[in-house]
């Protein structure tokens, strides 16, 4: 739990975070939806945008050249922006090098990526790949296609009632055949932040290679890849307040460079003939094709952005907000709330009795009020809390303890009229 208890640390000796001023920087957070101000809280599905679209604009607008192969002013402005993009993921991450940064169309791109080179070419039949019970579907799906093809099994560490995956239960789940631990840093259904460090450790010490799903960590904790000591971390631009269509994975260089290519195309390759091709050095290896350059600039325009914030600041505000959150929604008659763990994100789960979840969020829309409803691609969890599906509200630096009222109002709401 080393990212809470620093949050925590920083959030006694933290500046005040002034939220309003932050709200200035998303343009979308100002407007009327149902003519009422929008409370937005659906981050885990993606998150609104900050200074991103001055650089997509300046990409498309001005320096809307190839990367890495053009001599000309405008292919040279946009290879440095690319390359700088990738520089910022790297300090972002922590990571010790560019090259260990590959830029994939999002996490799911990511893991897909790792089961399809890393995970072909190290597994066999027997083999067996360690995942949570509390994981998204992309990290799941990629894994049984490769169980599929090499033979490997799954083994699953389950949940416990507060939505937590136990140290015993983790180490019982581990073996000697474990040859790839994969799992979520933080879990997008419930808001557990996992004890990933930890994990890792002993999964290094069983002989597996760790893969982290960074998808809802990246955007609320500080990330330093050293420190969590995994081989692989993936995230999404369109989750850290960048756009879609692009994410990272990072990987640790010695790792990557012995992995195959991915796909096949330009850009990947050193040198092609119709009896050989040889491969470009990493990262270009894995990003093969004309990558998503405005993308990359407008994710790289995202983490700048996110650095002059302060992960540590935003996270420490943060978790004010789900305290918060917790002493609103826990007294709400009739309100279920599912994942109570003791390391969690501002991420909550609701279930109101006898009111199907899409009803809620329907009534919370005619309010302005934006959450998602849904089994949130990770049907596993919602069988093991024996629900089809949640009302989520997930928040992010930019909301406010009046929007949580605001929800808190709306469930209300839904219970007059569902309830009588
Ligand atoms: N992993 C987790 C934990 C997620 O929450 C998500 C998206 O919600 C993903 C992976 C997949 O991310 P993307 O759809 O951006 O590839």
């Amino acid at each position: 739990m080393a990212n809470v208890v620093s949050i925590a640390a920083a959030a006694a000796a933290s500046l005040p975070w002034d939220v309003e001023a932050v709200r200035a920087d998303f343009p979308a957070l100002a407007q009327l939806v149902n003519g009422h101000p929008l409370v937005y809280l659906d981050n885990a599905a993606t998150a609104q945008k900050p200074a991103v679209l001055a650089a997509l604009e300046n990409y498309y607008q001005r320096d809307c050249g190839n990367i890495h192969r053009s001599v000309h002013q405008l292919g040279e402005r946009a290879t440095e922006a690319y390359e700088r993009a990738r520089r910022t993921a790297q300090a972002f991450l922590g990571a010790a090098e560019p090259r260990e940064i590959v830029f994939t169309r999002g996490t799911t791109e990511a893991i897909n990526l790792v089961a399809a080179t890393y995970g072909a070419a190290n597994l066999r039949a027997g083999d067996e790949i360690l995942l949570t019970g509390m994981e998204h579907h992309s990290n799941i799906v990629p894994w049984q296609l490769l169980a599929e093809r090499t033979g490997a099994r799954l083994q699953v560490a389950q949940v416990n009632d507060r939505g937590e995956v136990e140290m015993e239960e983790f180490e019982r789940q581990l073996s000697p055949r474990t040859k790839i631990a994969a799992f979520g840093h933080v879990s997008n259904a419930l808001g557990t932040v996992n004890p990933v460090a930890e994990w890792t450790e002993r999964a290094h010490a069983a002989g597996a290679v760790v893969l982290v799903d960074g998808a809802q960590s990246a955007p609320h904790l500080p990330i330093q890849v050293g420190a969590l000591g995994c081989d692989f971390f993936a995230f999404s631009g369109h989750k850290v307040f960048g756009p879609t269509g692009i994410g990272v994975l990072w990987g640790r260089a010695e790792l990557l460079e012995a992995m195959p290519p991915f796909q096949g195309g330009g850009d990947m390759i050193a040198s092609v003939s119709f009896e050989r091709t040889t491969y470009n050095r990493i990262p270009y290896k894995f990003e093969a094709g004309t990558p998503h350059i405005a993308g990359a600039i407008g994710l790289g325009a995202a983490l700048e952005y996110l650095q002059t914030l302060g992960m540590t600041r935003a996270a420490a505000y943060e978790q004010e907000l789900a305290r918060y959150g917790a002493e609103r929604l826990a007294p709400l008659p009739g309100v279920r709330w599912i994942g109570q763990a003791r390391e969690r994100t501002a991420v909550f789960s609701l279930v109101i009795e006898g009111v199907h979840p899409h009803d809620v969020a329907t009534v919370l829309d005619t309010e302005g009020i934006a959450v998602r409803a849904g089994h949130h691609c990770a049907q596993p969890i919602m069988d093991r809390f024996g629900v089809p599906a949640t009302t989520r509200a997930s928040l992010a630096f930019y909301n406010t303890r009046g929007e949580v009222d605001r929800l808190a109002e709306g469930l209300e709401k839904v219970r007059r009229i569902f309830q009588g």
